[in-house]
């Protein structure tokens, strides 16, 4: 099977799987959607779900969240890690959007990756869940996904998600990433699969 059938038969078996995959991350709009993205980074989606209330709770917009410190926001995120860098970037970016966005939060690549904080991968999450832009985020377990279907040889996030872009019709981006994701968490660990139960491998690996 060249990459081509394989991205076209993973496509079909997880839709089957995963026909409405939500996002993970709880947020209210796009503001709170970039705050809990940031909060992501090298955190779990369910701790970051565990701290955002408390954070919106005291500021959900950019001006309530410039008028609390940034030792304030810094004791909330601890349990996220980072907590130092996080806090002054969560602050910093949420003056800047009212400085420079009047306190919206701008929906173009180079607008967001110009805000403190935020890389390109925040970026993408942020274009493809809160503004319904195409973009193909891909994170550790996407990029373990496609190393081990054989999609991509990237040595990166950045090659993966160029190969993926290449195979998978750009209309099916969206909702993808979130099936891949979802997928890799249940079947796909990093260190625990099981191929004998594997929807995906069974198929494009037969023995
Ligand atoms: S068998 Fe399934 S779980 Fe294992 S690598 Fe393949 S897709 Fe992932």
């Amino acid at each position: 099977m060249n990459k081509r059938d394989k991205a076209a038969r993973i496509l079909e078996i997880l839709n089957d799987l995963y026909p409405e995959p939500p996002i993970p991350l709880k947020h209210r709009d796009s503001y709170t959607l970039l705050i809990a993205v940031l909060l992501s980074a090298q955190c779990t989606d369910a701790r970051v779900n565990q701290i955002t209330p408390k954070l919106f709770a005291l500021a959900d917009t950019p001006e309530k969240m410039v008028a609390i410190s940034v030792k304030q926001i810094e004791e909330i995120i601890r349990p996220c890690g980072l907590a130092p860098r996080k806090s002054k970037a969560i602050w910093e970016l949420s003056r800047l959007l009212l400085d420079k966005h009047a306190g919206e939060v701008p929906g173009t690549f180079e607008e967001l990756g110009a805000l403190p904080g935020v890389g390109h991968k925040t970026a993408s999450v942020v274009m493809s869940q809160a503004f319904g832009q195409p973009a193909f985020p891909v994170d550790t377990h996407i990029h373990r996904c496609a190393q081990r279907w054989g999609l991509s040889e990237g040595k990166n996030v950045v090659q993966t998600e160029r190969d993926l872009k290449r195979l998978f019709p750009r209309p099916t981006w969206n909702r993808l990433h979130l099936q891949i994701i979802y997928f890799a968490r249940e079947y796909c660990q990093a260190l625990r699969h099981d191929p004998s139960l594997c929807p995906i491998c069974s198929v494009l690996f037969p023995i």
